[in-house]
């Protein structure tokens, strides 16, 4: 399987970096060896001093899909959840400068922790999903699906010009404004239109 992710798809974000909204969608992908399930620990890695959370909304894709049509972008998805996109911050910023890529700074191992995935069923619209990140109590993030610049459909029918997305892969959508650092000892939490998805510790 692999990690889809979008960079820059809310504009509040995009803007607290200083980074251009974007015209088109902008990918990038992580290894399954990102991933990290069932709300185990985080594990600060040696190399940066600069992780930063970014709270996402995750799709599963449920089919194998190639030049997908808008209309038709919602049937490869059968399931939603959260997902962090944790970023080594000090890293992708030495990669920028150089014009390097982001794989060292993206796609660590343990980068990517999901939550349990919800049927999409039991959303009446995935365009009007709030979600939430709190760190050590206290909220961070506040997102709402509807302020995506591209939303699901767009995402799908662009990626599937260029790659193929299969069953059981997963699809980041983004972060909202509020990103920041984390510490050893921090407690993560985050919500799906109330529902507390992922609760896990940096160690
Ligand atoms: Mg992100």
């Amino acid at each position: 399987m692999k990690i889809l992710c979008v960079g820059r798809n809310y504009a509040e974000h995009a803007k607290e970096l200083s980074n251009a909204v974007p015209t088109k969608p902008m990918f990038f992908l992580k290894p399954d060896t990102a991933l990290v399930r069932g709300n185990q620990d985080f594990y600060y890695p040696e190399f940066s001093k600069d992780i930063h959370y970014e709270c996402e909304v995750v799709y599963h894709v449920c089919k194998e899909g190639k030049h997908v049509n808008p209309k038709f972008a919602k049937d490869y998805v059968d399931a939603v959840g959260l997902g962090i996109d944790f970023t080594a911050r000090d890293l992708q910023q030495e990669a920028k400068e150089k014009g390097h890529p982001w794989t060292l700074a993206k796609m660590f191992n343990g980068s990517a922790p999901v939550s349990e995935f919800l049927p999409v069923s039991d959303f009446k619209d995935l365009a009007d999903l709030h979600f939430e990140l709190r760190l050590n109590g206290e909220t961070r993030q506040q997102g709402h699906t509807a302020d995506m610049i591209f939303p699901l459909e767009t995402l799908i029918s662009y990626i599937t010009q260029f790659i193929t997305i299969k069953k059981g892969d997963l699809i980041f959508t983004g972060t909202p404004a509020g990103v920041g650092p984390v510490k050893i000892g921090d407690r993560l939490e985050a919500s799906l239109e109330g529902k507390s998805l992922l609760d896990f510790h940096v160690r």
